[in-house]
Parts: structure tokens; sequence; C-alpha cells
């Protein structure tokens, strides 16, 4: 498991529909897939 970071400025709250007046107080956001390492070990 990696720590991945956005390439751009990112702003959860542009980029969700979210109701008004919302406050992100933590996002946590999971990516399910394999890195070239991994997929190198596995062959
Ligand atoms: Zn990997």
């Amino acid at each position: 498991m990696i720590d991945a970071h956005p390439t751009t400025d990112f702003d959860p709250a542009k980029f969700w529909n979210l109701p008004a007046g919302t406050k992100i107080a933590r996002t946590d956001l999971a990516i399910h897939g394999t890195c070239s390492k991994c997929t190198e070990a596995k062959s």
C-alpha cells in the first residue's frame, strides 16, 4: 500500500457534489489496483 498525492490542487468540495455549507474534516479515498512492481512480482 502506498500513499498517493493529487497532481493538481484538489478541492473535494468542488470535485464531489456536496450539500452547500458542507465542511470536510477529512477525506479518505481508496484506489484499488496494482503497481508495476507488484505486477512483475506475480508474473
Ligand atoms: Zn505495488
